[in-house]
């Protein structure tokens, strides 16, 4: 494993910094996933940051979702921040960085900075902001503040190379010149996201920042912006954001997927985990039961600046193998939230196989215990199968002492011998093993599905 650029001292301090403005999606989840378990792997502090500085799209209630999907998915987190309760904290940083000249008024409009982005963009020039605003004389910002003109604030960059060690791109170098001032306070004089967030990884001493690449370029701002608050710039891990199966942008629709509604669909949290553990890395993708192992196996080291492929179906099929290695103990009470309560050991051990989604098990139990159509094409073949019906009580060698009985009787055998006994016995053409079906479905129902070859008659 590559070494870490901290000391064996220091607790490793991560943070997941999601905005309350929405639901939890796929790529989010992810993030969260992957610096989590980067932290457990190295036994750091985990900080959920709650980054609502944008109190007009934040809400409470996506917030709650946040935390239901972090816990869903067997996230926890050692401490809780939320950024509204520090504004006063920002406010005097940004005086102090006032006060330092790094900060200067810019009075342009939205629409006056279009303008000359698209200008720029038409002079084939970068469209990085001009630093019109420094050329202010005193008297045209004494018009604009008469004008009732508030004015944004942008950070002045050094013009100086900014280079950072990433834990997955490896080195990375940027010219400050060739980047746009960022804006820190709008003109309702409120902090925006990248002040806010080096103020906090300053002080909750944040050692690791694992976020997407698309904070790529926010990144090599914020180097300069933790210098100029005096500190030094933790280290940075970039993944690469997620693609769709053929390597395009990821669909609107998959991109946009909640945890709440995957987990509506029925998938195991250990699927979402399983894959996103691995999917990006060199290690295989492998199904996991156990979060313990997860983390235990975890390398950020692994993972390259190459595009990940998310397939939806690859989770449907990892969710599918993860459930067929349960044990009942780890399902019951997720059964019974179904409804499946009275659902024993052994009718778990007989259908496992057969299911995809664990509220599949939920149409078996209806094919054992409810009222099932039976299929029933040839009424005299399934008359003769039930007159050889065995007394009961039945065991686990019922089946076999029935169907070779059947076979002898008919003279039929293979799927022409059992696809019209499973049809009449569950109503459908595929399932469990019949021998052990049989049990769960007991005589007197395999009697009556049977029997109804009188109304097919
Ligand atoms: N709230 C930011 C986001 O969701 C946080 C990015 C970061 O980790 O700094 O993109």
């Amino acid at each position: 494993m590559k070494q870490l650029q901290m000391n064996r001292w220091m607790t490793m301090r991560v943070r997941f910094a999601p905005s309350p403005t929405g639901m939890l999606h796929v790529g989010n989840a992810r993030t969260a996933l992957i610096s989590w378990l980067f932290t457990r792997a190295h036994n750091g502090h985990f900080i959920l940051r709650i980054d609502d500085t944008d109190q007009e799209r934040s809400k409470d209630e996506y917030e709650q979702a946040v935390e239901e999907g972090l816990s869903w998915l067997g996230i926890d987190w050692d401490e809780k921040r939320r950024q509204k309760d520090r504004f006063d904290i920002y406010n005097a940083k940004i005086e102090q960085l006032k006060n330092d000249g790094r900060l200067y008024p810019c009075y342009e409009t939205p629409e006056e900075l279009d303008l000359k982005r698209k200008s720029q963009l038409s002079r084939k020039l970068p469209p990085i902001y001009d630093r019109e605003a420094l050329e202010l004389s005193d008297e045209q910002i004494k018009q604009y503040e008469v004008a009732g003109r508030n004015p944004h604030w942008r950070f002045k960059l050094n013009h100086a190379p900014i280079e950072w060690h990433d834990e997955v791109r490896g080195n990375v170098k940027f010219k400050g010149a060739d980047l746009s001032d960022p804006v820190l306070i709008r003109e309702d004089g409120s902090p925006l996201y990248h002040i806010c967030s080096v103020i906090d990884d300053i002080e909750y001493g944040i050692t690791h920042v694992v976020r997407g690449e698309d904070h790529v370029s926010n990144t090599a701002c914020h180097i300069q912006m933790f210098e100029a608050l005096g500190s030094k710039a933790p280290n940075f891990a970039h993944l690469p954001l997620l693609s769709d199966k053929e390597g395009g942008k990821l669909s609107k629709r998959i991109g946009s997927l909640s945890l709440a509604e995957l987990q509506e669909e029925g998938l195991e949290p250990m699927s979402l985990v399983s894959l996103f553990a691995r999917l990006g890395s060199s290690d295989p993708i492998e199904v996991f039961t156990d979060i313990k192992r997860v983390i235990a196996e975890f390398d950020l080291s692994k993972f390259s600046r190459g595009t990940p492929k998310f397939d939806a179906q690859e989770l449907y099929r990892l969710n599918a193998k993860i459930l067929h290695e349960l044990c009942f103990g780890d399902v019951k009470s997720e059964l019974a939230g179904l409804g499946l309560s009275d659902l024993d050991k052994d009718f778990w051990e007989v259908v496992k196989p057969n299911i995809e989604k664990l509220s599949d098990v939920k149409e078996w139990w209806d094919v054992a215990k409810g009222d099932v159509k039976p299929i029933i094409e040839d009424a005299e073949f399934i008359a003769e199968a039930l007159e050889l019906l065995p007394p009961t009580p039945w065991d686990e060698n019922t089946w076999m002492s029935w169907a070779n009985a059947v076979k002898e009787k008919t003279g039929r055998k293979g799927k022409k011998l059992f696809m019209p006994l499973r049809q009449a016995i569950t109503g459908m053409d595929h399932g469990p093993e019949l021998a052990s079906l049989l049990l769960l479905i007991g005589a007197d129902n395999v009697k009556a599905r049977l029997q109804s070859h009188k109304a097919a008659a």
